[in-house]
Protein backbone atom coordinates (compact mmCIF):
# COMPACT_ATOMS: atom_id res chain seq x y z
CA UNK A 1 0.00 0.00 0.00
CA UNK A 2 1.74 3.24 -1.07
CA UNK A 3 1.17 6.56 1.54
CA UNK A 4 -0.07 9.24 -0.56
CA UNK A 5 0.38 12.66 0.49
CA UNK A 6 -2.45 15.16 1.31
CA UNK A 7 -2.93 17.59 -1.35
CA UNK A 8 -3.44 21.45 0.46
CA UNK A 9 -4.54 24.43 -1.01
CA UNK A 10 -2.87 27.74 0.01
CA UNK A 11 -4.38 30.60 -1.41
CA UNK A 12 -2.21 33.48 -0.58
CA UNK A 13 0.49 30.77 -0.74
CA UNK A 14 3.16 33.60 -1.84
CA UNK A 15 1.97 36.41 0.44
CA UNK A 16 4.14 37.03 4.09
CA UNK A 17 2.27 34.36 6.17
CA UNK A 18 1.50 32.00 2.52
CA UNK A 19 4.76 31.00 1.98
CA UNK A 20 5.68 30.75 5.72
CA UNK A 21 2.56 28.22 5.72
CA UNK A 22 3.51 26.49 2.50
CA UNK A 23 6.86 26.14 3.98
CA UNK A 24 6.05 23.88 6.83
CA UNK A 25 3.62 22.16 5.09
CA UNK A 26 6.16 20.41 2.24
CA UNK A 27 8.61 19.89 5.44
CA UNK A 28 5.91 17.63 6.48
CA UNK A 29 5.25 15.84 3.53
CA UNK A 30 2.02 17.24 2.40
CA UNK A 31 1.44 18.47 -1.63
CA UNK A 32 1.16 21.93 -1.73
CA UNK A 33 -0.60 23.95 -4.29
CA UNK A 34 0.35 27.50 -3.84
CA UNK A 35 -2.49 29.68 -5.47
CA UNK A 36 -1.64 33.59 -5.77
CA UNK A 37 -2.22 36.21 -8.05
CA UNK A 38 1.01 38.20 -6.93
CA UNK A 39 -1.01 41.49 -5.74
CA UNK A 40 0.55 41.76 -2.65
CA UNK A 41 2.86 37.90 -2.91
CA UNK A 42 6.31 38.06 -4.31
CA UNK A 43 7.44 34.71 -5.95
CA UNK A 44 10.97 35.39 -4.48
CA UNK A 45 8.91 34.39 -1.16
CA UNK A 46 8.33 30.68 -2.35
CA UNK A 47 10.93 30.76 -4.81
CA UNK A 48 13.09 28.05 -2.72
CA UNK A 49 9.86 25.98 -2.57
CA UNK A 50 9.73 25.47 -6.46
CA UNK A 51 12.60 22.25 -7.06
CA UNK A 52 10.54 20.42 -4.39
CA UNK A 53 8.60 17.59 -5.79
CA UNK A 54 5.09 18.26 -3.41
CA UNK A 55 5.61 21.82 -4.69
CA UNK A 56 3.49 23.60 -7.38
CA UNK A 57 2.35 27.18 -7.74
CA UNK A 58 -0.51 28.84 -9.60
CA UNK A 59 -1.10 31.93 -10.71
CA UNK A 60 -4.96 32.24 -9.95
CA UNK A 61 -7.63 34.93 -8.69
CA UNK A 62 -9.68 33.50 -6.58
CA UNK A 63 -12.58 36.04 -7.30
CA UNK A 64 -12.78 33.28 -10.04
CA UNK A 65 -13.97 29.68 -9.47
CA UNK A 66 -11.36 27.60 -9.43
CA UNK A 67 -11.16 23.74 -10.73
CA UNK A 68 -8.67 21.42 -8.55
CA UNK A 69 -8.66 18.67 -6.20
CA UNK A 70 -7.65 18.64 -3.17
CA UNK A 71 -8.40 17.43 0.27
CA UNK A 72 -7.67 20.66 2.89
CA UNK A 73 -7.50 24.54 1.87
CA UNK A 74 -6.34 27.47 3.61
CA UNK A 75 -7.69 30.99 2.84
CA UNK A 76 -5.25 32.85 3.38
CA UNK A 77 -5.62 35.40 0.09
CA UNK A 78 -6.11 39.23 0.95
CA UNK A 79 -4.34 42.17 0.90
CA UNK A 80 -3.61 42.50 4.53
CA UNK A 81 -1.62 45.66 5.00
CA UNK A 82 -4.11 49.20 5.21
CA UNK A 83 -2.15 50.71 2.54
CA UNK A 84 -2.84 47.80 0.22
CA UNK A 85 -6.08 46.81 1.09
CA UNK A 86 -7.29 50.58 0.39
CA UNK A 87 -5.60 50.79 -2.70
CA UNK A 88 -8.34 48.78 -4.30
CA UNK A 89 -10.92 48.33 -1.54
CA UNK A 90 -14.00 46.93 -4.20
CA UNK A 91 -11.08 44.32 -5.02
CA UNK A 92 -10.62 44.08 -1.24
CA UNK A 93 -13.92 43.15 -1.06
CA UNK A 94 -14.66 40.75 -3.60
CA UNK A 95 -11.36 38.77 -2.77
CA UNK A 96 -12.62 38.60 1.39
CA UNK A 97 -16.34 38.11 0.01
CA UNK A 98 -16.61 36.57 -3.55
CA UNK A 99 -12.91 35.18 -2.79
CA UNK A 100 -14.49 33.19 0.44
CA UNK A 101 -17.80 32.25 -1.54
CA UNK A 102 -15.72 30.16 -4.73
CA UNK A 103 -13.10 28.63 -2.00
CA UNK A 104 -16.04 27.20 0.11
CA UNK A 105 -17.87 25.80 -2.61
CA UNK A 106 -14.59 24.25 -3.87
CA UNK A 107 -14.79 22.71 -0.58
CA UNK A 108 -17.98 21.55 -0.85
CA UNK A 109 -17.73 19.89 -4.15
CA UNK A 110 -14.98 18.08 -2.43
CA UNK A 111 -15.65 17.93 1.04
CA UNK A 112 -12.13 19.66 2.16
CA UNK A 113 -11.70 21.33 5.11
CA UNK A 114 -11.03 24.73 4.61
CA UNK A 115 -9.29 27.35 7.01
CA UNK A 116 -10.38 31.20 6.54
CA UNK A 117 -7.59 33.76 8.04
CA UNK A 118 -9.95 36.11 9.47
CA UNK A 119 -8.00 39.30 11.66
CA UNK A 120 -8.77 40.96 14.76
CA UNK A 121 -9.53 43.79 12.88
CA UNK A 122 -13.57 41.98 12.75
CA UNK A 123 -13.15 43.69 16.35
CA UNK A 124 -12.79 47.40 14.60
CA UNK A 125 -11.84 50.20 17.26
CA UNK A 126 -12.73 47.46 20.07
CA UNK A 127 -14.01 48.76 23.27
CA UNK A 128 -13.25 45.99 25.52
CA UNK A 129 -9.67 45.07 26.27
CA UNK A 130 -8.46 42.61 25.46
CA UNK A 131 -10.69 41.00 23.22
CA UNK A 132 -12.64 37.54 23.57
CA UNK A 133 -14.15 35.84 21.12
CA UNK A 134 -17.35 36.61 21.76
CA UNK A 135 -17.04 40.43 21.81
CA UNK A 136 -19.21 41.40 18.53
CA UNK A 137 -16.69 44.51 17.60
CA UNK A 138 -16.95 47.88 16.84
CA UNK A 139 -17.10 48.36 12.92
CA UNK A 140 -17.38 51.70 11.02
CA UNK A 141 -18.92 50.07 7.94
CA UNK A 142 -18.23 52.90 5.70
CA UNK A 143 -14.74 54.25 6.67
CA UNK A 144 -11.43 53.60 4.58
CA UNK A 145 -10.68 50.25 7.06
CA UNK A 146 -14.67 48.71 5.90
CA UNK A 147 -13.63 47.06 2.91
CA UNK A 148 -11.21 44.97 4.98
CA UNK A 149 -13.43 44.95 8.24
CA UNK A 150 -16.23 44.03 6.99
CA UNK A 151 -15.56 41.98 3.91
CA UNK A 152 -13.90 39.60 6.56
CA UNK A 153 -16.70 40.00 8.62
CA UNK A 154 -19.04 38.41 5.82
CA UNK A 155 -16.32 35.95 5.12
CA UNK A 156 -16.88 34.48 8.78
CA UNK A 157 -20.48 35.08 8.20
CA UNK A 158 -20.07 32.36 4.83
CA UNK A 159 -18.35 29.93 6.43
CA UNK A 160 -20.27 29.58 9.45
CA UNK A 161 -23.57 29.26 6.62
CA UNK A 162 -21.61 26.89 5.15
CA UNK A 163 -20.96 24.91 8.11
CA UNK A 164 -24.69 24.98 9.09
CA UNK A 165 -26.17 24.83 5.65
CA UNK A 166 -23.97 21.92 4.02
CA UNK A 167 -21.77 20.57 7.24
CA UNK A 168 -19.07 22.01 6.13
CA UNK A 169 -15.72 21.50 8.20
CA UNK A 170 -14.48 24.73 8.95
CA UNK A 171 -11.69 26.66 10.82
CA UNK A 172 -11.98 30.21 11.26
CA UNK A 173 -8.79 32.23 13.06
CA UNK A 174 -8.69 35.71 14.05
CA UNK A 175 -5.26 36.58 13.64
CA UNK A 176 -3.81 40.03 15.40
CA UNK A 177 -0.85 41.63 14.25
CA UNK A 178 2.23 39.06 12.90
CA UNK A 179 5.32 40.10 11.85
CA UNK A 180 8.37 38.55 10.52
CA UNK A 181 10.81 37.92 7.54
CA UNK A 182 8.94 37.97 3.92
CA UNK A 183 6.98 40.90 5.08
CA UNK A 184 6.68 42.95 2.11
CA UNK A 185 9.21 46.34 2.54
CA UNK A 186 6.46 48.56 1.16
CA UNK A 187 3.44 47.16 2.34
CA UNK A 188 3.09 49.98 5.18
CA UNK A 189 2.74 47.84 8.27
CA UNK A 190 4.50 49.33 11.60
CA UNK A 191 7.11 46.92 11.99
CA UNK A 192 8.39 47.02 8.66
CA UNK A 193 7.91 50.61 8.06
CA UNK A 194 10.09 51.02 11.35
CA UNK A 195 12.71 48.76 10.48
CA UNK A 196 12.85 49.55 7.26
CA UNK A 197 13.00 53.45 7.79
CA UNK A 198 15.70 52.57 10.58
CA UNK A 199 18.05 50.26 8.66
CA UNK A 200 17.88 53.48 5.23
CA UNK A 201 18.61 55.84 8.14
CA UNK A 202 15.33 57.70 7.22
CA UNK A 203 13.51 58.81 10.02
CA UNK A 204 10.77 56.49 11.89
CA UNK A 205 6.90 57.76 11.53
CA UNK A 206 5.12 57.87 14.30
CA UNK A 207 1.21 58.01 13.57
CA UNK A 208 -0.54 60.01 16.49
CA UNK A 209 1.85 60.19 19.39
CA UNK A 210 2.00 56.14 19.47
CA UNK A 211 0.07 55.51 22.42
CA UNK A 212 -2.13 53.44 20.65
CA UNK A 213 -0.95 49.50 21.27
CA UNK A 214 -0.78 46.49 19.04
CA UNK A 215 0.30 42.98 20.20
CA UNK A 216 2.96 41.34 17.92
CA UNK A 217 3.42 37.76 17.27
CA UNK A 218 6.31 35.87 15.36
CA UNK A 219 5.32 34.15 12.28
CA UNK A 220 6.56 31.03 13.60
CA UNK A 221 4.34 30.82 16.44
CA UNK A 222 1.29 32.38 14.28
CA UNK A 223 1.72 29.54 11.85
CA UNK A 224 2.30 26.71 14.38
CA UNK A 225 -1.17 27.61 16.11
CA UNK A 226 -2.81 27.83 12.73
CA UNK A 227 -1.62 24.52 12.26
CA UNK A 228 -2.84 22.91 15.33
CA UNK A 229 -6.27 24.39 14.70
CA UNK A 230 -6.56 22.36 11.26
CA UNK A 231 -5.32 19.19 12.69
CA UNK A 232 -8.12 19.86 15.78
CA UNK A 233 -11.15 17.81 16.06
CA UNK A 234 -13.77 19.27 13.87
CA UNK A 235 -15.83 20.78 16.81
CA UNK A 236 -13.24 23.08 16.84
CA UNK A 237 -14.52 25.09 14.38
CA UNK A 238 -13.59 28.85 15.85
CA UNK A 239 -13.35 31.79 15.54
CA UNK A 240 -10.23 31.36 17.59
CA UNK A 241 -8.19 34.49 18.15
CA UNK A 242 -4.53 33.43 17.68
CA UNK A 243 -1.83 36.00 18.51
CA UNK A 244 0.35 37.54 20.96
CA UNK A 245 -0.81 38.93 24.18
CA UNK A 246 1.91 41.13 24.64
CA UNK A 247 0.28 44.90 24.46
CA UNK A 248 3.46 47.21 23.38
CA UNK A 249 2.62 50.43 22.30
CA UNK A 250 3.63 51.79 18.85
CA UNK A 251 6.35 54.42 20.74
CA UNK A 252 7.46 51.65 22.51
CA UNK A 253 7.83 49.58 19.22
CA UNK A 254 9.98 52.55 17.37
CA UNK A 255 12.45 53.08 20.26
CA UNK A 256 12.76 49.01 20.51
CA UNK A 257 13.68 49.10 16.34
CA UNK A 258 16.13 52.01 17.11
CA UNK A 259 18.08 49.93 19.68
CA UNK A 260 18.30 46.97 18.30
CA UNK A 261 19.34 48.09 14.92
CA UNK A 262 21.77 50.52 16.14
CA UNK A 263 19.85 53.28 13.91
CA UNK A 264 20.70 57.09 14.55
CA UNK A 265 16.76 57.36 12.88
CA UNK A 266 14.89 60.43 14.44
CA UNK A 267 11.18 59.81 15.32
CA UNK A 268 9.23 62.06 13.54
CA UNK A 269 5.16 62.59 14.37
CA UNK A 270 2.67 61.83 11.70
CA UNK A 271 -1.13 62.44 11.69
CA UNK A 272 -2.84 58.85 13.00
CA UNK A 273 -4.76 57.46 10.46
CA UNK A 274 -8.93 57.64 10.52
CA UNK A 275 -10.35 54.71 12.26
CA UNK A 276 -7.12 53.67 13.24
CA UNK A 277 -7.66 51.20 16.62
CA UNK A 278 -6.66 52.68 19.73
CA UNK A 279 -5.83 49.12 21.43
CA UNK A 280 -5.42 45.55 20.51
CA UNK A 281 -4.75 43.08 22.28
CA UNK A 282 -5.93 38.90 21.99
CA UNK A 283 -7.67 37.21 24.47
CA UNK A 284 -6.23 33.67 23.96
CA UNK A 285 -7.44 32.18 26.80
CA UNK A 286 -9.63 29.74 24.54
CA UNK A 287 -6.64 29.02 21.84
CA UNK A 288 -4.38 27.78 24.68
CA UNK A 289 -7.21 25.65 25.85
CA UNK A 290 -8.32 24.23 22.65
CA UNK A 291 -4.89 23.85 21.05
CA UNK A 292 -2.66 23.59 23.79
CA UNK A 293 -0.99 26.76 22.34
CA UNK A 294 1.17 30.00 23.46
CA UNK A 295 3.51 31.87 21.37
CA UNK A 296 7.19 31.61 22.50
CA UNK A 297 8.97 34.37 20.91
CA UNK A 298 10.02 37.20 22.70
CA UNK A 299 9.48 40.38 20.66
CA UNK A 300 13.05 40.99 21.39
CA UNK A 301 13.94 38.10 19.35
CA UNK A 302 11.49 37.98 16.66
CA UNK A 303 12.25 41.83 15.65
CA UNK A 304 15.64 40.36 15.59
CA UNK A 305 15.53 38.04 12.81
CA UNK A 306 13.37 40.53 11.23
CA UNK A 307 15.42 42.97 11.22
CA UNK A 308 18.51 40.14 10.26
CA UNK A 309 15.78 39.52 7.19
CA UNK A 310 15.23 43.29 6.14
CA UNK A 311 18.90 44.18 6.42
CA UNK A 312 19.66 41.27 3.64
CA UNK A 313 17.09 42.12 1.22
CA UNK A 314 18.33 45.77 1.12
CA UNK A 315 21.50 45.00 1.02
CA UNK A 316 20.86 42.44 -2.34
CA UNK A 317 18.81 45.71 -3.90
CA UNK A 318 21.43 47.70 -3.14
CA UNK A 319 24.44 45.46 -3.89
CA UNK A 320 26.10 46.06 -0.90
CA UNK A 321 25.29 46.29 2.65
CA UNK A 322 21.72 47.63 4.09
CA UNK A 323 22.18 50.05 6.42
CA UNK A 324 23.57 53.03 7.73
CA UNK A 325 23.11 50.55 10.59
CA UNK A 326 25.16 47.33 10.81
CA UNK A 327 28.43 49.41 11.62
CA UNK A 328 26.76 50.89 14.54
CA UNK A 329 24.79 47.84 15.71
P1 LIG B 1 0.08 39.35 2.25
O1 LIG B 1 -0.43 40.56 1.56
O2 LIG B 1 1.55 39.16 2.36
O3 LIG B 1 -0.54 38.03 1.62
C1 LIG B 1 -1.76 37.98 0.95
C2 LIG B 1 -1.56 37.19 -0.33
O4 LIG B 1 -2.82 37.05 -1.01
C3 LIG B 1 -0.60 37.86 -1.31
O5 LIG B 1 0.34 36.92 -1.76
C4 LIG B 1 -1.50 38.35 -2.43
O6 LIG B 1 -0.85 38.46 -3.67
C5 LIG B 1 -2.60 37.32 -2.40
N1 LIG B 1 -3.88 37.77 -2.96
C6 LIG B 1 -4.53 38.93 -2.71
N2 LIG B 1 -5.69 38.96 -3.38
C7 LIG B 1 -5.77 37.80 -4.07
C8 LIG B 1 -6.74 37.25 -4.95
N3 LIG B 1 -7.86 37.91 -5.26
N4 LIG B 1 -6.50 36.02 -5.48
C9 LIG B 1 -5.35 35.34 -5.19
N5 LIG B 1 -4.41 35.83 -4.37
C10 LIG B 1 -4.62 37.03 -3.81
O7 LIG B 1 -0.56 39.36 3.72
P2 LIG B 1 -0.36 38.36 4.95
O8 LIG B 1 0.05 39.18 6.11
O9 LIG B 1 0.42 37.19 4.56
O10 LIG B 1 -1.87 37.93 5.21
C11 LIG B 1 -2.38 36.66 4.82
C12 LIG B 1 -3.80 36.51 5.34
O11 LIG B 1 -3.81 36.60 6.75
C13 LIG B 1 -4.75 37.60 4.80
O12 LIG B 1 -6.00 37.00 4.54
C14 LIG B 1 -4.87 38.54 5.97
O13 LIG B 1 -6.11 39.19 5.98
C15 LIG B 1 -4.72 37.61 7.17
N6 LIG B 1 -4.21 38.32 8.34
C16 LIG B 1 -2.89 38.68 8.44
C17 LIG B 1 -2.47 39.38 9.57
C18 LIG B 1 -1.04 39.79 9.76
O14 LIG B 1 -0.74 40.46 10.76
N7 LIG B 1 -0.10 39.41 8.92
C19 LIG B 1 -3.38 39.72 10.58
C20 LIG B 1 -4.72 39.36 10.41
C21 LIG B 1 -5.12 38.64 9.30
N1 LIG C 1 -16.83 26.73 -7.17
C1 LIG C 1 -15.49 26.66 -7.51
N2 LIG C 1 -14.89 25.45 -7.60
C2 LIG C 1 -15.56 24.28 -7.37
C3 LIG C 1 -16.91 24.36 -7.01
C4 LIG C 1 -17.52 25.61 -6.92
O1 LIG C 1 -14.83 27.69 -7.72
O2 LIG C 1 -14.94 23.22 -7.48
C5 LIG C 1 -17.48 28.04 -7.09
C6 LIG C 1 -18.69 28.10 -8.00
O3 LIG C 1 -18.28 28.71 -9.20
C7 LIG C 1 -19.67 28.94 -7.24
C8 LIG C 1 -19.13 29.02 -5.83
O4 LIG C 1 -17.97 28.20 -5.79
O5 LIG C 1 -19.72 30.24 -7.74
C9 LIG C 1 -20.10 28.53 -4.79
O6 LIG C 1 -20.41 27.19 -5.04
P1 LIG C 1 -21.71 26.52 -4.43
O7 LIG C 1 -21.75 25.11 -4.90
O8 LIG C 1 -21.78 26.73 -2.98
O9 LIG C 1 -22.88 27.38 -4.99
P2 LIG C 1 -23.57 27.43 -6.41
O10 LIG C 1 -22.64 26.80 -7.42
O11 LIG C 1 -24.80 26.64 -6.24
O12 LIG C 1 -23.79 28.89 -6.63
N1 LIG D 1 1.91 53.03 12.47
C1 LIG D 1 2.85 54.00 12.75
N2 LIG D 1 3.81 54.25 11.81
C2 LIG D 1 3.90 53.58 10.65
C3 LIG D 1 2.95 52.57 10.36
C4 LIG D 1 1.95 52.32 11.30
O1 LIG D 1 2.82 54.64 13.82
O2 LIG D 1 4.82 53.88 9.86
C5 LIG D 1 0.87 52.72 13.48
C6 LIG D 1 -0.56 52.70 12.96
O3 LIG D 1 -1.12 53.99 13.02
C7 LIG D 1 -1.22 51.74 13.91
C8 LIG D 1 -0.12 50.74 14.27
O4 LIG D 1 1.10 51.40 13.96
O5 LIG D 1 -1.63 52.40 15.08
C9 LIG D 1 -0.22 49.42 13.51
O6 LIG D 1 -0.35 49.72 12.15
P1 LIG D 1 -0.33 48.60 11.02
O7 LIG D 1 -0.58 49.31 9.73
O8 LIG D 1 0.90 47.79 11.14
O9 LIG D 1 -1.51 47.61 11.35
P2 LIG D 1 -3.00 47.76 11.91
O10 LIG D 1 -2.94 47.03 13.21
O11 LIG D 1 -3.37 49.19 12.11
O12 LIG D 1 -3.84 47.10 10.89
Amino acid sequence: MSIVAKRVLVTGGAGFLGSHLCERLVARGDDVLCVDNYFTGRKDNVAHLLGEAHFEALRHDITHPLFVEVDEIYNLACPASPIHYQFDPVQTTKTSVIGAINMLGLAKRLKAKIFQASTSEVYGDPSLHPQPETYRGNVNPIGPRACYDEGKRCAETLFFDYFRQHSLKIRVARIFNTYGPRMHPDDGRVVSNFIVQALKGAPLTLYGDGSQTRAFCFVDDLIEAVLRLMAAPDHVTGPLNLGNPQETSVAELAELVIALTGSRSPIIRRPLPVDDPVQRCPDITEATALLAWQPTTPLKDGLTSTIAYFDRLLGDRTGGTASTVTAAA
